[in-house]
C-alpha cells in the first residue's frame, strides 16, 4: 500500500549514494512525470545519473547545499531547474535529508523531489511586473511619494528628490520629517490637504507654494489618495507631485500682459471695471465719495499723423507717467487705449478736492515736454463723473465722465467739466442728429445752393460756390453748420463730399452746356475727404463723369487740413493742379494765416474769411491789415476773393484797394438751383 502511494506522487521519493553522480538507489515512479526518466534509467545510473539530469549552471549549487546539511546533519530544502528528457527545463523543489551510519560517515541522502514550475512563472511574472513598476518609479519626472498620517515621507522617488532639490531619496526621506512645517511655505496646506482628503477620498492639482531644501520657493502641484489597510484603517497617502512653477510664472506673467497696456505698463481696461467695483464699495462702506476722471489728450491725432507714431508712442509714455507721478498712491490709472486714460480717485470728501487736484494735474501736464529734440506741450480735456450722485455701478459712472469729458473738448480743451444729468440730452440730441444723417444719405435729402462771386473790375459773375443744405422730409430746411462738423467726425462726410462734387460739376457741366461759357463752380473739400488716398482719382474720375473741364472746378481747402502732414498736403495739391483743377484756400484768417508757407502752395486762390470783412469798419487797423494781406495774396500771384461782403462801405473799401472778387449778402445769398439757373441764363 506504501508504495502505491508513493508511486502515485506527482514528485518523486528518492534515495541515493552520496557521491559525483547521485547515483540512485531507489526511484518512485513519479520521476517519469519529472525527468521524462523511468526509475530502470536513473537506478544505478543505468542510462542516466542524476547528477546529469540537474540543470549544468546549478549542479555546484545543489552540491553545495547539500554539503552544508550533511556537516550539519540537517535538512535541506533546494530549488533547481532539471533538464527534462524532452529537452524542456523544469523547476523542482528538493527536501531531504542526509543518512549516516554508526561511525558518522554519510551513506545516502533520502528525500522528495516536487515539481514547482508553476509557482516558479508565477514568482517569475511577479519580479518582472516588480521590474516595470520600479523602473516607472524610479525614472518617472513626476515625484511619487508615500507619506504617514503624521506628515513623514516612507516612500519618494528621485524625481521628488530632484523637485525637492535633494540628492536622492533617502536624503528627501531622512531630512523631511515634518512635512507641514518643512515644506509648506503656508502650513495651513497641509491641514487644507488632510481634510481634502476626509471629505473628498482624494485631492487633484492641489496648488501650493513649498520650500526646497535650498530654502528657495517653487510651485508644485499634487495629486494623492488615503491608502487602507484591509481593515478599513488609514495606513498612509500616496500621490505624485509635480513642479509648476514654470506654468505659474508664465500664468501671472499671462496675467499681467492680459490686464496691462504693454505701452504704458499701466492697468488696462479689463482691470478697470474690477478695480472700480472695489471702489465703488468701498466707497459704499466708508460713506465717501469716488471721482471717475475720463482724460482724453487734445489734438494727439494730430501729434501722432504729423510727428509719427514712434513720437506718438513716446508722447502717450510720457504723459502716463505724468498723470501717475501727479495722483495720489491710492488713486488708480488706467488707459483706456489710444490717447484716453481712466482715472479713479476714491476717498474723497468734495469736489474742491477733486477740483483742486484736477487743476493741479492739468497744470503740470501742460508744461512743454520734450520729445526728439520737439518741444511738445500736450493739454488734455477731463470728465468727471462721482459716486454716488453720477451713478452707482461702472458702466454709468465712465459713461456719464466720458459725456462730461465730450463737454470739456467742447468748452475748448484744457479743461474739466463734472456730469451734469442735462449734458445727456445733448449728447442725445447728437447721437440722434448722427443717426438721422446716416438716414439722410440714403434718402437723398442734401441739396445744394449756389452762391455767385462777382468780378469786382468788371462787375461780372465770376464763378459760384456751391453750398450744402439738408431738407429732412417735413422738418426745416438745415444749415450746414449744423451738422459738417458731426459729418466729419463720424466719417460720414466723405460719402456726402462725394455727392456733393459730383451734383457740383453736373451743374458746372448744364450751365456751360445751356450758356456756351465756362463758370467755375467752387466745392467745398472737408480734411478728411481731402486725406483719402485717393482723392485725386476720385476727382478725375467725377470730372471724366460729368465731362466737365477741369479749369471750370475750384476746390475750396482750409488751412486746418494742412497741420497734419505738409508734405503729403502739398502733394496732392500739385496732383490737383496737375489735372488742371483750381484751388482755393477758404476761410484765410481763421488758421494759420501764415504767408511764409503760403508761397509753397500751388493754389490760385485766396478767400480771406467774412471776419476780416466785418471787422472792416469798426477799426482804421483793419483796412490796413486787410489792405496787407491783399497785397501780399496778390503778389504771390493770388486770386483774392474776400468773402461775406455785406455792406457798401465794404464793396467800396474792397474795390478801392483792389480786391479781384467778392462774395456776400450784399450781392446775393447762397440760391436755390433755379434761381441760379435764371441768374447764369441772364448774364
Ligand atoms: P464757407 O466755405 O466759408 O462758405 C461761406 C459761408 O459764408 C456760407 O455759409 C455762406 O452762406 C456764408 N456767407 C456768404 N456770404 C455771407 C455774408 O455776406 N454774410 C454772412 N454772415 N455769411 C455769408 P454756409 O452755407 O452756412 O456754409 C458754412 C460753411 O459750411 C462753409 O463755409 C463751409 O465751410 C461749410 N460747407 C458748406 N457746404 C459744404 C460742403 O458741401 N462741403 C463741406 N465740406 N463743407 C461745406
Ligand atoms: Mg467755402
Ligand atoms: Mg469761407
Amino acid at each position: 500500500m506504501l508504495n502505491k502511494v508513493i508511486d502515485n506522487l506527482k514528485g518523486m521519493v528518492y534515495c541515493n549514494i552520496y557521491d559525483e553522480y547521485w547515483t540512485m538507489l531507489y526511484v518512485s515512479n513519479g520521476c517519469i512525470g519529472l525527468t521524462g526518466y523511468s526509475p530502470e534509467h536513473l537506478i544505478n545510473n543505468q542510462t542516466i545519473s542524476f547528477q546529469q539530469v540537474i540543470v549544468e549552471e546549478y549542479r555546484a549549487y545543489v552540491r553545495d547545499e547539500i554539503a552544508k546539511a550533511v556537516a550539519h546533519n540537517s535538512w535541506f530544502e533546494i530549488e533547481y531547474p532539471l533538464q527534462h528528457a524532452k529537452g524542456h527545463t523544469i523547476w523542482v523543489s528538493e527536501r531531504g535529508y542526509p543518512i549516516f551510519d554508526e561511525f558518522g560517515q554519510v551513506q545516502a541522502l533520502e528525500g522528495y523531489i516536487q515539481d514547482i514550475s508553476d509557482r516558479k512563472n508565477v514568482e517569475d511574472s511577479l519580479k518582472k511586473a516588480e521590474a516595470r513598476y520600479r523602473s516607472i518609479f524610479e525614472n518617472a519626472i513626476e515625484g511619487i511619494f508615500q507619506s504617514t498620517l503624521d506628515g513623514q515621507y516612507l516612500v519618494a522617488n528621485p524625481a521628488l528628490a530632484g523637485i525637492y532639490g535633494y540628492a536622492s531619496s533617502e536624503e528627501l526621506i531622512h531630512a523631511l520629517n515634518n512635512i507641514q512645517h518643512q515644506l509648506y511655505v503656508l502650513p495651513t496646506r497641509r491641514e487644507e490637504f488632510v481634510n481634502e482628503i476626509a471629505t473628498k477620498g482624494k485631492v487633484q492639482n492641489f496648488q501650493s507654494q513649498i520650500y526646497r531644501k535650498d530654502k528657495s520657493i517653487i510651485w508644485i502641484s499634487e495629486n494623492a489618495r488615503l491608502v487602507y489597510d484591509k481593515d478599513n484603517q488609514p495606513i498612509y497617502y500616496e500621490g505624485t507631485v509635480e513642479d509648476i512653477t514654470e506654468l505659474k510664472n508664465h500664468a501671472v506673467e499671462i496675467e499681467y500682459q492680459a490686464t496691462h497696456d504693454h505701452l504704458t505698463g499701466l492697468p488696462n481696461r479689463y482691470i478697470l471695471n474690477d478695480r472700480l467695483q472695489q471702489s465703488i464699495n468701498f466707497a459704499h462702506r466708508y460713506q465717501s465719495m469716488l471721482a471717475v476722471v475720463f482724460v482724453d489728450l487734445d489734438q494727439f491725432k494730430i501729434i501722432n499723423d504729423s510727428m509719427g507714431h514712434s513720437v506718438g508712442d513716446q508722447l502717450l509714455v510720457a504723459v502716463s507717467q505724468l498723470i501717475s507721478s501727479n495722483v495720489r498712491e491710492i488713486d488708480t490709472v488706467v488707459r483706456l487705449g489710444g490717447d484716453e486714460f481712466v482715472i479713479l480717485i476714491p476717498n474723497v470728501h468734495s469736489k474742491d478736492d477733486i477740483e483742486l487736484s484736477l487743476s493741479r494735474l492739468l497744470h503740470n501736464l501742460s508744461k512743454p515736454l520734450t520729445i526728439n529734440n520737439f518741444n511738445f506741450s500736450v493739454t488734455c480735456s477731463m470728465g468727471i463723473s462721482v459716486y454716488p450722485n453720477d451713478g452707482d455701478d461702472p458702466d454709468t459712472l465712465l459713461k456719464n465722465a466720458d459725456s462730461a469729458m465730450f463737454k470739456a473738448k467742447h468748452a475748448g480743451r484744457n479743461n474739466f467739466q463734472f456730469f451734469t444729468p442735462e449734458l445727456n440730452d445733448i449728447l442725445t440730441d447728437r447721437f440722434n442728429l448722427e443717426y438721422k444723417l446716416r438716414r439722410a444719405i440714403e434718402r437723398d435729402e442734401f441739396l445744394l445752393h449756389y452762391q455767385p462771386k462777382y468780378n469786382l473790375t468788371t462787375g461780372q459773375i465770376s464763378g459760384a460756390e456751391a453750398l450744402i443744405r439738408w431738407q429732412p422730409e417735413g422738418e426745416v430746411l438745415i444749415q450746414p453748420l449744423t451738422f459738417i462738423q458731426i459729418a466729419e467726425e463720424t466719417g460720414l462726410i466723405v460719402k456726402i463730399g462725394q455727392w456733393v462734387l459730383e451734383t457740383a460739376c453736373r451743374k458746372a457741366k448744364q450751365i456751360h452746356d445751356k450758356t456756351g461759357t465756362h463758370l467755375p463752380i467752387a466745392v467745398n473739400v472737408s480734411p478728411k475727404q481731402f486725406r483719402q488716398p485717393n482723392f485725386v482719382e476720385i476727382v478725375q474720375q467725377v470730372l471724366k463723369e460729368t465731362g466737365l473741364t477741369p479749369s471750370s472746378l475750384e476746390l475750396e481747402i482750409t488751412e486746418n487740413i494742412m497741420i497734419e502732414d505738409t508734405p503729403k498736403f502739398i502733394e496732392t495739391l500739385q496732383q490737383l493742379k496737375q489735372i488742371g483743377v483750381k484751388l482755393s484756400l477758404d476761410d484765410f484768417g481763421t488758421g494759420y494765416s501764415s504767408f511764409s508757407y503760403l508761397k509753397d502752395f500751388p493754389i490760385d486762390q485766396l478767400k480771406i474769411d467774412r471776419g476780416f470783412i466785418n471787422a472792416l469798419e469798426q477799426d482804421n487797423a483793419n483796412m490796413a491789415i486787410l489792405k496787407a494781406i491783399i497785397f501780399l495774396g496778390q503778389s504771390l500771384g493770388l486770386c483774392v476773393v474776400a468773402e461775406g461782403v455785406e455792406t457798401q462801405f465794404q464793396y467800396d473799401f474792397l474795390k478801392s484797394v483792389g480786391c479781384d472778387e467778392v462774395q456776400g449778402f450784399f450781392f446775393s445769398k447762397p440760391l436755390p438751383e433755379h434761381t441760379f439757373d435764371v441768374l447764369t441764363l441772364q448774364s
